[in-house]
């Protein structure tokens, strides 16, 4: 029985279990999804990286390969010999197919421009103050040299880097130098095709770490090194190429990838904000966890409804019971629940093996207190001597309850006849010492008589004999005098198993 009391709170302690639960599972689904945007957003940084990579790697290729060309023909006694406008065409043939060439020339051994692809007659210019020719004067091994960040001559100061060969003699003096000029457009193109957001951004960098292009575009940055914008914050050092690096970025939480190219000294950057990664994520944050959180409240709300709505009931049937039980005016047991208590503790002393006492109590005179002082006073003396009875029993086990009319019963386990007699006795006391007025009575006031009877149950015998046992004594305690306590005999119980 007592589960049944506690069902409207583990009704609200499941509900708010199940909610705690489904709050758990849908925050797990959501960091869940937060993690795959992050992983697919790397995934697609590593995807730019490799595309601009293996781009800006082709294209350094081809135009080392023109630069190859014009060296190896140049070398060759037959073009030599050919006439300047044919032999120009000729050496720059190959160079037509490489993209962005800003400038392609030939310079003699004191720097200045000998041919020009641009230009039928080379434009008067002299280069011999710049590395990318003074490195291959004093090394004849310098190979493909690549300079770092320039201001073209050639080309009005416009932003470049050059990629320069050493021109040797036949007899290995030094011939002068064939240098390409890259225009730095090229990288803007190329990372226009590229999407990484409003907030992201591509650096190219070239020797030094300066800047050589900016995604998005801003030709104030365009030759200053990273160190110089003060505004970027330091980038983490390393060459893992497959790594994301989660930096601080323009003040921003970004995720970083860094590309070195192979046959070039540029690194490419590319940066990401994780914020603008993770608006959608976030956007979904909000509506399915405004979602998740309404539900889970109207969950939690309908199981507290239903707990109170349970309660109410539970207490309703707890009233009803007792009130099936109990007697109306003496707010005693009824009749139906006296018997069925006789019967339960009859069954239950027989299996302990001990005995049962019950005594039989009736008012003395009641008729004539009826008579003499109205019916509703005879109901109010009633109830008085019924709470007189109640309040003289002590233990938990011990029961009174209304026989009928103005008779009660006190049902006494596992108790032996002293002890009822006892019990009884006090009874008795209790209602004489109420002293209500009798005047009818011999003694003045509301008195009452108690037959008392005790047995231990046997087989074949039921609770009715102990009745009836004590309703001889009773009788007896009448005809002796009434206010008294009379305990049955044998012959009592000897009596009443006969009747
Ligand atoms: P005795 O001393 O021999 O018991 O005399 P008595 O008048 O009490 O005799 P008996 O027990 O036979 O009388 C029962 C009377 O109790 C009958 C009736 O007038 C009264 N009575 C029974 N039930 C009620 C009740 O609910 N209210 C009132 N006021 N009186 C009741
Ligand atoms: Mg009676
Ligand atoms: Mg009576």
């Amino acid at each position: 029985m007592r589960w049944v009391v506690r069902t409207p709170t583990l009704i609200v302690w499941s509900g708010v279990g199940i909610s705690i639960l489904v709050m758990m599972v849908a925050v797990a689904l959501l960091y869940e999804g937060r993690l795959l945007v992050l992983a697919r957003a790397a995934d697609n940084q590593r995807n730019i990286a490799e595309v601009l990579d293996r781009d800006l790697e082709l294209n350094f290729q081809l135009y080392e390969a023109s630069l190859d060309a014009v060296v190896k023909l140049l070398a060759r006694p037959d073009i030599e010999a050919m006439a300047p406008a044919l032999r120009r065409e000729l050496i720059f043939e190959r160079a037509g197919a490489s993209r962005y060439i800003g400038s392609l020339v030939v310079l003699d051994p004191e720097g200045n421009v000998a041919i020009d692809a641009q230009s039928e007659v080379p434009r008067p210019f002299n280069f011999a103050d710049r590395d990318y020719f003074g490195v291959h004067r004093a090394n004849p091994d310098a190979g493909l040299y690549v300079s770092g960040f320039l201001h073209s001559r050639l080309r009005n100061d416009a932003p470049t880097m050059v990629m320069s060969r050493r021109i040797s003699r036949a007899d290995g003096s030094f011939g002068g130098v064939v240098s390409l000029a890259v225009d730095i457009e090229y990288f803007r193109h190329l990372f226009d095709h590229i999407e990484v957001g409003r907030q992201g951004v591509i650096l190219l960098l070239g020797k030094g770490g300066v800047i050589l292009m900016r995604k998005p575009y801003d030709e104030n940055v365009i030759g200053l090194t990273m160190a110089q914008r003060g505004r970027y914050e330091s980038l983490p050092p390393g060459r893992d190429e497959y790594r994301i690096y989660p930096i601080r970025f323009m003040g921003r939480d970004s995720l970083m990838s860094r590309r070195f190219l192979s046959n070039a000294p540029l690194t490419l950057i590319i940066v990401t904000s994780s914020n603008e990664t993770l608006a959608p994520w976030h956007k979904r944050v909000i509506e399915f966890g405004g979602l998740f959180l309404l539900l889970n409240a109207g969950f939690v709300l309908t199981s507290l409804l239903l707990a109170a709505q349970l309660r109410r009931r539970l207490r309703a049937e707890r009233e009803l019971s007792l009130l099936a039980r109990t007697d109306g005016l003496t707010g005693l047991s009824n009749r139906r629940s006296l018997d069925k208590i006789l019967a339960t503790e009859w069954r239950r002393m027989r299996r302990a093996g001990h005995s049962l006492a019950v005594a039989f109590i009736d008012i003395d005179w009641f008729k004539r207190y009826n008579d003499t002082h109205r019916h509703q006073a005879g109901d109010a003396a009633l109830a008085a001597v019924a709470s007189a009875i109640g309040a003289a029993l002590q233990r938990p086990s011990d029961a009174a309850g209304r026989y009928g009319g103005e008779e009660f019963i006190v049902v006494l386990p596992d108790t032996d006849a002293q002890g009822a007699q006892r019990v009884a006795e006090g009874i008795r006391l209790a209602v004489d010492r109420l002293d209500l007025d009798h005047a009818s009575s011999d003694f003045g006031h509301v008195t009452v008589s108690i037959g008392v009877a005790c047995r231990q149950p046997r087989a074949g015998e039921s609770v009715d004999m102990l009745v009836k046992a004590a309703d001889r004594a009773l009788y007896r305690a009448k005809a002796t005098g009434r206010n008294r306590v009379i305990v049955a005999s044998e012959d009592d119980a000897t009596a009443a198993l006969a009747s």
